[in-house]
């Protein structure tokens, strides 16, 4: 229990959880791809860095990392190098749910978890022969929505899927309204969720259209494309935020009927359209660190309500892993 250091790969989320992981007094590790070092040296985040070849060969270092009395900090560039096979055989102690990740890595089964939840997710139309509206289609396993895109019924469907390669996808209801992911936090510690943050992603070519009259557009033959940039922060009108609670805690406890009996815990966040009419739909979730928290580094409007001092999400990591320590609990927390 003494002298745990705080561990996690130079990416993603890596400089709040490392910074954070810090405020909390513990020592940190960043293990970076080779010549990707230069973020966490200049931020002064990490107290030792590890220089691998490739995160994929993360296993080679378990050991090491072990010896040192390391915790690892699970993010997104972590759970796409080091799948759930990987993961379950791996010895180095993770904060989180492992199993989890196969709930939110596959569409249909993180669908199955949503409903349970009673969120109201966009329809999937299970053949082209069904498209009676807009439609998203989403490539499995595509990165920052690459592979996606968008057929406005069943004909353009038809014409579009012909010049693409795509072997598997989910064709999904477009849902027209504005993109709200919140980020969210529960500790089992004291079985309490919080709202961390929101953010709205900064999206590669979506959120350059509207710099491009539609005269110019319609000669240029653009193909929408959400590759994620960076993230802006939101707060949201105030009245939204009881039906963001609910989503929120039916999550958690529909976690510990798909996962039982502990479910899910420490970050996760929904991925959600609110309508004009107010409604969230959810496309998405991941149980873990999202990169929207990156703004909030110095903590956000709704973190501040709860601390006196800055909370990134990578900081409360720190906190819940520190007080699970002081506990004797850690073993709740970290498997
Ligand atoms: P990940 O979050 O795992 O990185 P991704 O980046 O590949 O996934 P998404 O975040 O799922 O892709 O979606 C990319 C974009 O498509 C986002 O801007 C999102 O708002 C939009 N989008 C996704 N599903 C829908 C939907 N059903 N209706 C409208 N817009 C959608």
């Amino acid at each position: 229990m003494k002298d745990i250091k705080i561990a996690t790969f130079g990416s993603h989320t890596a400089l709040q959880i490392l910074k954070g992981a810090k405020d909390e007094g513990f020592k940190t590790i960043a293990i970076c791809e080779k010549g990707k070092t230069s973020p966490y040296k200049i931020f002064n985040v990490a107290d030792e860095i590890i220089e691998i070849s490739k995160f994929s060969e993360f296993e080679k270092y378990e050991q090491m990392l072990i010896k040192k009395n390391a915790i690892i900090i699970p993010h997104g560039s972590f759970v796409s190098y080091y799948n759930l096979d990987k993961l379950k055989k791996s010895k180095i102690p993770y904060y989180g749910c492992k199993n989890i990740l196969k709930w939110e890595s596959d569409r249909n089964l993180e669908r199955q978890w949503l409903l349970k939840a009673g969120i109201k997710l966009p329809k999937v139309f299970e053949s082209p022969d069904n498209v009676d509206s807009p439609v998203i289609v989403k490539e499995y396993g595509a990165k920052g929505g690459s592979g996606y895109f968008l057929a406005q019924n069943k004909k353009d469907f038809e014409e579009k899927i012909k010049t693409k390669k795509i072997a598997k996808y989910q064709i999904q209801e477009f849902i027209v309204g504005t993109p709200v992911y919140i980020h969210y936090f529960y500790s089992p510690l004291d079985d309490k969720l919080e709202i961390m943050s929101m953010d709205k992603r900064y999206e590669s070519n979506a959120d350059a259209l509207g710099r491009i009259s539609f005269s110019d557009q319609k000669n240029m033959d653009i193909a929408t494309s959400y590759t994620v940039v960076g993230n802006f922060p939101i707060v949201v009108r105030e009245s939204l935020l009881h039906e963001i609670i609910r989503m929120g805690e039916n999550v958690i406890k529909a976690s510990k009927e798909i996962e039982f009996p502990r479910g899910t815990w420490g970050p996760f966040c929904l991925e959600t359209i609110l309508t004009d009419k107010l409604e969230f739909y959810v496309f998405e979730i991941s149980a873990r660190i999202v990169a929207g928290t990156n703004p909030f580094i110095n903590g956000s409007s709704y973190s501040y309500l709860n601390y006196d001092v800055p909370m990134s999400t990578g900081r409360r990591i720190a906190r819940d892993i520190k007080k699970a320590i002081e506990l004797n609990r850690l073993k709740e927390i970290v498997e």
